[in-house]
């Protein structure tokens, strides 16, 4: 069978899972959009196993994914909005913990049933959701009929967010004392804040070992090419005596994707570049490697297989065989995932 397959190495993945959870205070995992590459109910049973007691999900509609994989509390990152019924509805399971950003959003879930659990979003130099500080001060006023489990604090994740980490717990506290949820805070910050933190971490919990995950494409086909021949979708020109490699993965795998944001400076550009994000001149470098190197597309990847280049006089892999590909977990489909 054809397929991009990530590789885990158990073992040392879920050591690294375990090193993050005993330095992290107060770990939260969070799970969310594709799950990280493995999938949100696979960090679900993940997360249950490490001994975690929250689970943070991105929305609502997330929850679903994980809700009976996990037996602890479940907090929705993405603040509550009035006009979403699902949202309204989870408020009301004592397993959720819904993230309220405005005062008229405490008012609005305070009259909900069940004396919904919130945590109280406050506005960082990020500038996406929050109370500002001055408005903190309203706060404790709206929280009767609510169940009130803490602040919680996005911070961006350049510049240094010690300082800042430092004045909104302050300020929160201040308001009204309770948990902080942080987000984007080394662990030896955090705990410097000594207040009760709640350490939410994503990245650097699942993909902080690069070494303990490996993906593969496999050989789907290889055909003989000569220089000024035409191949592919779009009829390209072949520049090359040598070989046509139809390979497993493309737009459906987020082959070849790369973040707009990530691509910030020359330097960065021209590293997407490098890693197939972007064309140049014509022809893109593909994240697939053969014999040693990074190999050129002979076109922009189709939605399930890739077609690269080989030149002469590199040796061709043999269909059905595994071969390196470089992807982006949190953009990626997997065909399978294998515990090695
Ligand atoms: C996504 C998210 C995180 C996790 O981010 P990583 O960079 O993957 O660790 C933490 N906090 C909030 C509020 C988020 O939305």
């Amino acid at each position: 069978m054809g397929a991009v397959t990530l590789r885990v190495e158990t073992t040392r993945w879920r050591a690294h899972l375990h090193r993050v959870a005993d330095t992290s205070p107060g770990l939260v995992p969070v799970a969310k959009g594709n799950g990280y590459g493995f999938g949100l109910g696979r960090l679900a049973v993940e997360a249950e196993q490490l001994g975690a007691g929250t689970l943070a999900v991105g929305v609502a509609a997330e929850v679903a994914a994980v809700h009976d994989q996990f037996g602890g509390d479940i907090v929705i990152m993405t603040p509550f909005r009035p006009g979403d019924p699902l949202a309204l509805q989870l408020a009301a399971d004592p397993r959720i913990i819904t993230t309220v950003s405005r005062l008229d959003d405490l008012t609005l879930l305070a009259g909900a049933a069940g004396s919904p659990r919130v945590v109280v979003e406050v506005l960082t130099t990020m500038c996406r959701h929050g109370i500002a500080v001055d408005d903190l001060p309203a706060v404790p006023d709206l929280l009767p009929g609510l169940t009130f489990e803490g602040w919680t604090i996005h911070l961006p994740i350049a510049g240094n967010q010690a300082p800042e980490a430092a004045a909104l717990v302050r300020a929160s506290q201040a308001a009204a004392p309770g948990p902080s949820w942080l987000s984007h805070l080394p662990a030896d910050r955090a705990r410097q804040l000594g207040v009760d933190v709640r350490l939410r971490v994503g990245t650097k919990l699942w993909l902080g070992d690069p070494a303990s995950l490996r993906t593969t494409a496999t050989v789907l086909d290889v055909h003989r090419v000569r220089r000024g021949e035409h191949a592919g979708y779009r009829l390209r020109r072949v520049g090359h005596d040598g070989w046509l490699v139809v390979l497993a993965g493309g737009t459906a795998n987020g082959i070849a994707l790369s973040a707009p944001t990530a691509a910030a400076g020359p330097r960065q550009r021209a590293l997407a570049v490098i890693s197939g994000g972007l064309e140049a001149s014509g022809r893109s470098l593909s994240p697939y490697t053969i014999a040693g190197k990074k190999r050129w597309f002979l076109e922009p990847p189709h939605m399930q297989v890739s077609l690269v280049l080989l030149p002469d006089p590199v040796t061709p892999p043999a269909v059905g065989e595994e071969i390196e590909v470089q992807v982006r977990n949190t953009t990626a489909l997997f065909d399978r995932i294998v515990d090695a």
